[in-house]
């Protein structure tokens, strides 16, 4: 005896022994929508409901054992549907089934089950879920941009640089395929979101003379497209590193440089940062806070045009924040010493 020729499927889809194929699937369409595990929790109930009404669905769209059903139970219909011969595989799991022992029954049952829970899955949410995605009858749809920011060196824009980024991808699930479900439960992969997230390494040339701010963009990259549709591009919108000693103009770097008051008066070497690493540099006898000095070569290099700027030092004559008291004598004599009256020209 087939357990389903004890219940009313009628009923359990709410409409009468007349409805028609397309009134059956219309019914069915919302009945699945409510009772959706989706869209209650998983609820082992809402589990069971649904089967109980993708089951019905199944019989009473199968016109061979609709009638079986319609005579067995004594329901009498106008006329009969057209033929659907991609039920028959179905009907043939069901009939197998009846005939096993009842422990068998149960997982073969829900092994059967689930073919028929997915084929029906396939195209039942299409309007209600515009982004996920079906192999069947369905729109090709793009898929989404990802944005990526890289901080790169001033010197790496002037020339270009590579980066390795790590994307996150989002993916069609390929354990349930998208459908979420498995054999009626929720799919262990992707949690029953239908998607997961893989990280993907992705070489990136930036090309020389970025600016701050300019995008790159690589094609193909983003999230893949289904149903034919596109994937979508990964974006990297440029930063340029912020530097504390340097500022930059065109190619020549800019760079100020704190000296004593006795290496302003007698001249030093002293080494000074450049962005290829530390420098020295000549500091000549009578220097001036504010004077500057010109490094040459010792700016950015830009390669394709084979030129190289120049670091401008700027000096400043920093006094200490404390004298000893010898430094204190020392400058007591410099004073008794000195002869140049320098305001002598405000006068
Ligand atoms: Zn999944």
């Amino acid at each position: 005896m087939k357990e389903y020729l004890n219940k009313d499927l009628y009923e359990i889809l709410g409409i009468t022994p007349d409805t028609d194929e397309v009134q059956i699937k219309v019914a069915y369409r919302k009945m699945a929508r409510k009772y959706h595990p989706d869209v209650n929790n998983n609820t082992q109930e809402s589990i069971e409901k649904f089967k109980e009404i993708t089951e019905a669905y199944e019989i009473l769209l199968d016109v061979n054992r609709r009638k079986e059903y319609d005579t067995l139970r004594g329901y009498s219909r106008r006329k009969s549907q057209n033929t659907e011969t991609s039920r028959t595989q179905a009907h043939k799991a069901y009939s197998s089934v009846s005939n096993e022992k009842p422990r068998q029954k149960k997982t073969e049952n829900k092994d059967s089950f689930s073919k028929i829970f997915n084929n029906i899955m396939d195209g039942l949410f299409q309007n209600e879920h515009p982004n996920k995605e079906h192999k069947k009858k369905q729109k090709p749809e793009n898929g989404r941009d990802i944005n990526f920011t890289v901080a790169i060196k001033i010197e790496e824009a002037i020339n270009g640089t590579t980066r390795t980024v790590n994307v996150l991808h989002t993916e069609k699930c390929p354990k349930c395929e998208g459908r979420k479900f498995i054999n009626g439960a929720k799919c262990p992969m992707c949690k029953g979101t239908g998607e997961i997230s893989i990280h993907k390494r992705i070489n990136v040339k930036i090309p020389a003379g970025v600016k701050k701010g300019s995008k790159i963009r690589v094609a193909n990259e983003g999230d893949k497209g289904y149903n034919g549709g596109k994937n979508g591009d990964l974006f990297l919108t440029i930063e340029i590193e912020d530097n504390q000693l340097f500022k930059f103009d065109g190619l020549n770097v800019l760079c100020e440089i704190p000296i004593t008051p006795y290496e302003a008066a007698l001249g030093a070497n002293i080494e000074i940062p450049s962005v290829s690493g530390n420098i020295s540099m000549k500091i000549p006898p009578l220097t001036t806070s504010g004077q500057k000095f010109r490094i040459s070569g010792q700016g950015l290099k830009d390669e394709k045009k084979g030129i190289t700027g120049d670091e401008i030092v700027t000096v400043k004559i920093e006094m200490p924040k404390d004298l000893s008291e010898k430094e204190k004598g020392l400058y007591e004599e410099l004073k008794k010493h000195s002869t140049q009256k320098i305001r002598e020209n405000l006068k």
